[in-house]
């Protein structure tokens, strides 16, 4: 057994009790979290304890799950913040005709505290995308390719970002969860599909989802 697991069980003997949200783990659909209006943050709580912390844990959730995006509810908090980051290893991830297609591109962390968004371009790009809140799952979502986003820095600085691509998709799924709405309620289901439904048959059903960080493959997807 790996020390770091050993030592996680001991830790969970000794202190059972549930942790409290910003929690770094992404909740799952059917937390209440995700379906509420995220409310604004007001400046004077900008440099609270509390919401440093939210945006700590947000922007370290969402590397450890190896997602190219995040919102607070997603980490519990519903609150008007967002993270999103495209590493080179979400681009590696995928196929160059796949990075082309979905316009992948290597994109520095940038965090949204109140973000409003501006479509730029209103063409379209139909692009499989999933949530880490939905775990294993992708499906097909018409989103603009190309939107501004402005909002306030961690710092309380007014900034603004054009973004495009698949940096465009992460921002507006981003900005849905601010407003309650998953990529589910946009897709249809019908191009819903489990990612590793092979496997499951190829291993007679015996697959092990876990909920605690990512060790697939599908770095970026995930959102
Ligand atoms: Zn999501």
């Amino acid at each position: 057994m790996a020390a770091g697991r050993f030592s996680r069980i001991i830790k969970d003997l000794i202190n059972p009790k549930p942790p409290k949200p910003p929690y770094s783990h992404v909740v799952q659909i059917g937390d209440p979290a995700l379906r509420a209006k995220a409310l604004t943050v007001e400046p004077k709580e900008l440099g609270s304890e509390h919401i440093q912390q939210v945006i700590k844990t947000l922007v370290k959730t969402m590397r450890r799950y190896k997602c190219s995006g995040l919102a607070a509810p997603q980490i519990g908090v519903p609150v008007r913040i967002i993270a999103v980051e495209i590493t080179k290893n979400h681009v590696r991830a995928h196929a160059p005709a796949v990075v082309k297609a979905r316009e992948m591109r290597v994109t520095p962390l940038r965090v949204f505290v109140n973000p409003e968004l501006t479509v730029e371009d209103f063409t379209t790009i139909q692009s499989p995308e999933g949530c880490a809140s939905l775990r294993a799952l992708t499906g097909i979502v018409e989103r603009y390719r190309s939107v501004t986003v402005s909002g306030v820095s961690p710092d309380g600085e007014r900034t603004e970002w054009r973004a495009d691509g698949w940096a465009a998709r992460a921002v507006q799924h981003e900005m849905d969860h601010l407003a309650g709405l998953m990529y589910v309620d946009r897709c249809d289901p019908r191009t819903l599909e489990h990612q590793h439904w092979a496997l499951i048959n190829a291993r007679a059903g015996r697959f092990l989802q876990h909920f605690d960080g990512f060790r697939n493959r599908q770095w970026g997807l995930f959102l």
